[in-house]
Parts: C-alpha cells; sequence; structure tokens
C-alpha cells in the first residue's frame, strides 16, 4: 500500500512503525473471511483491511479520530485472527494499538461511554476494587431489568459473589527436586473471579519440579486494549521492573503466564518499550521468556497421570490470544490428550467467543452473538466439559454453556493428582 506521510510525521518513532505496518498491506482481502466482525455484519469498514484504510487515512492527514472511525476501530476485538491469515505478515496489532491511543488523544467520547471505560479502566486492574465492584453487583442485580445494555452485560459477566472459598494451596515440592525457576505472573481479576486457576498452575509447575516465584498485578493488558497509554505502560513496566529484578538476582528459565490475553501483551513488552532508553533493554529480556503455561509444561514434561481421574471429552477452546496472539496450537491439545482426556475440536475454533478482554462489556450485542455461534458449535461436539486458556472466555462461556468450562490447567492439575476442578465437583459450594 502506498503511504504519504511526511517527514515530520515519520520522525515520531510509533508513526514510522505504523507506516511500515501499512505500506505491508496488498489490499488482497483474505483477511475479511477470518474477520470476526466481518463475518456477523458484512461492512467492509468492520473488516481489517476497512479499518486499516480508516487508521490510515486518520494518521496520514494527522486528523484526529472521527465517530466514523471510532465506531470501526471499536467493534474490533483485537482477536489478530487476520494476522493469522494475513499472507503479508501487516502487524494488525500493533497499528490498531496505535490507532486506539490516537482516538483517545482527540476524540470526545459521548459521558457514558466515558464513564463506562474510566470506571473499567479505575477497578479491573486492581483486585482490591475488583472486590468492592462485586459486592456492590450484588446489590444492584435486582434492578439490572432497569440498567442500559451495558450495565446489564457488566452485572451478567460479574459472579454472583467473588470466589470466597480459598483454593486449594499448593503444597511445597523438597527444593532438592526442583530443576527449573519460574515467575507467575499471577494477574488482577482472576486472582478474585477464579483464584483456582493459580492454585493449580502452582501446584502443576511444582509437582512437574520448578520453583515457583509469585509476581503479582495487573500486566497492563486491559487498559493498554482501552487504548490507556499511560496507564498501560506504568502497569507493564512494574512487572517487567520486578522480574528484571528477579533475572538479576536468581535467574528465571522462564516467566510463565496463564491467562492468554496476558501472555500475549508479556510477549510484547519488547515492543512496547522499545524506544524507552531505560526500560527497553528489561524489557526486551523480560518479554524473551515470557511462557503460556501450557508452553512451560511441555518443556519440564507433564507430571505422571493420577489412575483416579474418569475419561472425559474435552472440547478445546483456543482463546484468540492463545492461537493469534502467541501462535500456541498443539501444546494444550497435547497435554489434555497426554493427561488421558479425549480431545474434541469445536468447529469455526478461529471465530472470537466475544470476550475479548472488556469487549464484552462495551459491545454487547456483537460479543452476545459471537457467544451463541461459539455456543452452537460446542454444543455439536457433544463433550462434556469445555477447556480454555483464558479466564476471560470462561467468564463469557461459562454462564450459558451447559456443561462445565474450566480453564485447561484445573484439567492438568486433577489429571496429575490436584483436586477436581470446583466446576466439575458435586460437593463445590
Ligand atoms: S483483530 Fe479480529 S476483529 Fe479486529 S480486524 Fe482483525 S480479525 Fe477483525
Ligand atoms: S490479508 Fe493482509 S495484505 Fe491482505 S488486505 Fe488483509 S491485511 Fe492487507
Amino acid at each position: 500500500m502506498q503511504t504519504r506521510f511526511t517527514e515530520r510525521q515519520l520522525a515520531d518513532p510509533d508513526t514510522a512503525d505504523s507506516e511500515q505496518i501499512l505500506r505491508k498491506c496488498v489490499h488482497c482481502g483474505f483477511c475479511t473471511a477470518t474477520c470476526p466482525t466481518y463475518v456477523l455484519l458484512g461492512d467492509e469498514l468492520d473488516s481489517p483491511r476497512g479499518r486499516i484504510y480508516l487508521i490510515k487515512d486518520m494518521l496520514e492527514n494527522d486528523r484526529p479520530a472521527t465517530a466514523t472511525v471510532v465506531r470501526h476501530v471499536d467493534r474490533c476485538l483485537s482477536c489478530l485472527s487476520c494476522m493469522t491469515t494475513c499472507p503479508s505478515g501487516v502487524h494488525y496489532q500493533h497499528l490498531v494499538d496505535h490507532a486506539r491511543i490516537h482516538i483517545e488523544r482527540t476524540f470526545r467520547r459521548p459521558l457514558a461511554d466515558r464513564w463506562l471505560r474510566g470506571a473499567l479502566a479505575f477497578v479491573l486492574p486492581y483486585p482490591g476494587r475488583v472486590r468492592v465492584a462485586l459486592a456492590l453487583a450484588a446489590l444492584a442485580r435486582p434492578l439490572a431489568p432497569l440498567l442500559p445494555p451495558r450495565l446489564r452485560a457488566l452485572l451478567a459477566l460479574a459472579p454472583a459473589k467473588a470466589n470466597a472459598s480459598r483454593p486449594e494451596p499448593p503444597r511445597p515440592t523438597a527444593l532438592a527436586a526442583k530443576r527449573a525457576r519460574v515467575a507467575l505472573l499471577e494477574g488482577c481479576v482472576q486472582t478474585v473471579i477464579a483464584p483456582d486457576i493459580n492454585a493449580a498452575t502452582i501446584r502443576l509447575l511444582e509437582r512437574a519440579g520448578a520453583e515457583v516465584v509469585r509476581v503479582g498485578g495487573c500486566c497492563g493488558a486491559l487498559v493498554h486494549h482501552l487504548g490507556r497509554e499511560a496507564q498501560a505502560r506504568a502497569l507493564s513496566a512494574s512487572i517487567v521492573e520486578r522480574l528484571d529484578a528477579e533475572l538479576a538476582d536468581r535467574g528465571l528459565d522462564a516467566i510463565v503466564t496463564n491467562a492468554s490475553g496476558c501472555g500475549t501483551h508479556a510477549k510484547d513488552y519488547g515492543h512496547l518499550f522499545r524506544n524507552d532508553a531505560r526500560l527497553a533493554a528489561k524489557a526486551a529480556a523480560v518479554s524473551a521468556k515470557a511462557r503460556d503455561i501450557t508452553e512451560t509444561l511441555v518443556a519440564l514434561g507433564l507430571p505422571g497421570r493420577a489412575p483416579t481421574v474418569p475419561p472425559l471429552t474435552v472440547a478445546y477452546h483456543s482463546a484468540c490470544s492463545m492461537q493469534h496472539g502467541q501462535k500456541i496450537d498443539s501444546a494444550p491439545r497435547q497435554l489434555l490428550a497426554a493427561a488421558g482426556f479425549e480431545v474434541r475440536e469445536i468447529a469455526e475454533g478461529h471465530l472470537c467467543c466475544g470476550s475479548a478482554g472488556t469487549y464484552n462489556v462495551l459491545q454487547p450485542v456483537i460479543a452476545g452473538r459471537l457467544r451463541e455461534r461459539k455456543l452452537a458449535n460446542i454444543a455439536r461436539t457433544r463433550a462434556a466439559v469445555v477447556a480454555t486458556g483464558n479466564v476471560g472466555c470462561i467468564t463469557q462461556l461459562r454462564a450459558a454453556a451447559g456443561v462445565p468450562v474450566v480453564h485447561t490447567v484445573e484439567l492438568l492439575d486433577w489429571a496429575t493428582g490436584g483436586p477436581p476442578p470446583r466446576d466439575l465437583r458435586t460437593d463445590a459450594p
């Protein structure tokens, strides 16, 4: 694609990077067929190619974002299916990230939109605030029919209560058995609504012979996708600094994530801080060590199977950030099969379930349609349980799936000596 940026515009490193991305696009349109919003809405401006044109026009002409640009960029899930499909290697992820930041800088959203986005950014990265918000949501639940659609969507996604019962504590492994030292990024919302996931991850890693260093706090991904550059950089920088200190101190063999959205973001820290003289090298080192839990378990070897776990059919839902963001396909399926589960594929597996960070709150209609489509495809597998590697997908699908939706590590932990996943227990609170 021809571009017409001026020398002055290209002096800005973000614009220079976006120009390189734009020049790779050859307008072929292959990406449209696998874009969930184009598949649903059939509007070229809701396809990757259409959005690329809108973003190019906005950046090249130094224009503030218009309502049209905002509408179509907001409808993008950042699922990155287009990047998997594109034969020219167009890095749509970095382009749309740049566009979202430009939108936040130049467009004044309607008051309700500003309020909702501000509230999400104020609450979600901080577990203490999430707990308070869940308590308030429980009080507001009877009023749900009176609320606007986006607040109704938010209430529908909030668990009826914070996960009050404590997860099974990880059992320490003898230090002599350790053959790797890894950091676990514990995350933010997940620690409140699904603490069992981190507990299962730690048990699995320790059983596989790893020493686990827990690093708490939000990785920055949620607010990064809202275009809140300063907050995203501050949260990401805090994680980078702490991991860099661990790397410098006793070293780490891997930096493990168990929410694939966070994993995609951690693997991109090197890009995020590429122009930051203080953090560039540290961030690149952190990204180089970042691994999804399934990649780490394949490297360490799955611990031995417990004989008591029944054979179960498992529909594996590959989160977009897993398959398109991190390009991880075989590791989770391979581990589930090795643990004794029969893995079933979900038709249209490349299409997003509609979760996409805060998308299901901000775009509830499109998110709802994608969820229905995903659930229909899941039902066709006739599997007894759904496994996925991202807490956002679990939240999106769980309420209406008709079968338990659990994290992949919960099944792997169970199969190798841990407790059954809470949703599969008959005695679960
Ligand atoms: S990221 Fe997903 S929704 Fe956005 S343009 Fe690409 S395929 Fe479409
Ligand atoms: S597939 Fe790639 S090159 Fe073709 S239109 Fe889409 S982004 Fe451009």
